[in-house]
């Protein structure tokens, strides 16, 4: 599918501030992507569909988190969670894309996982940095992410892990795997 296209549909799913979002990681996964010799138009996909499911209704992701046996456990979590793996099955499902690489990156997008693909952690980590973004810590991650793509990662798993801590939040038990995932080959 070509960024035209893939824009256009996703403009239908996005208000404008997201959509905006959606063009600034769009820009940053396909740099990242050039630096570190991950597919470009993967990336560029990956990151136009991303968010496609931020503004569906919390009842409808939940009926499809139960309903195609997605992990249970989203459910006991913040619903901020759910767009993450909602939006690979709808890009899936609705716009066609069926390339594996592409919707693990939307899936994990959100929390992360252990043993991250070069992909995965493209749109991770642009979906964190990209220009629009603007939030304490954002530059430093923006520098680390030009020089080591798993120092950068680290730095916004601690860094949101620390932020969701400061406002008593729960956290996913995925993100945390990522976290601890990242921490020991990081030693
Ligand atoms: P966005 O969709 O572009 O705004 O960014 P993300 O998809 O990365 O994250 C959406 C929201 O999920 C952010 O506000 C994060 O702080 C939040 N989030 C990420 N991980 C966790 C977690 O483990 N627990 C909770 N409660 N929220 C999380
Ligand atoms: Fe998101
Ligand atoms: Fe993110
Ligand atoms: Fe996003």
């Amino acid at each position: 599918m070509k960024r035209e296209e893939a824009l256009a549909i996703v403009r239908t799913q996005l208000k404008e501030q997201r959509y905006i979002h959606t063009l600034g990681v769009m820009e940053t996964a396909i740099e990242l992507a050039k630096l570190y010799g991950a597919d470009v138009q993967k990336a560029e996909l990956a990151a136009i569909f991303h968010d496609y499911a931020k503004f569906r209704t919390k009842e409808e992701m939940k009926r499809i988190i139960i309903e195609q046996h997605m992990p249970q456990d989203l459910l006991a979590y913040s619903p901020e969670l759910w767009h993450a793996p909602v939006g690979a099955y709808l890009v899936q499902t609705e716009v066609g894309i069926q390339d594996e690489d592409i919707l693990q990156a939307i899936r994990y997008h959100t929390s992360g996982r252990p043993n991250m693909t070069l992909l995965e952690k493209i749109v991770y980590i642009a979906d964190y940095i990209e220009p629009n973004r603007s939030f304490p810590g954002v530059d430093e991650v923006r520098v680390l992410a030009r020089e080591h793509l798993d120092r950068a990662l680290f730095r916004a798993l601690q860094n949101t892990i620390q932020f969701l801590m400061d406002k008593r939040e729960p956290i996913y038990p995925d993100t945390f795997h990522t976290y601890n995932d990242i921490a020991k080959k990081l030693k």
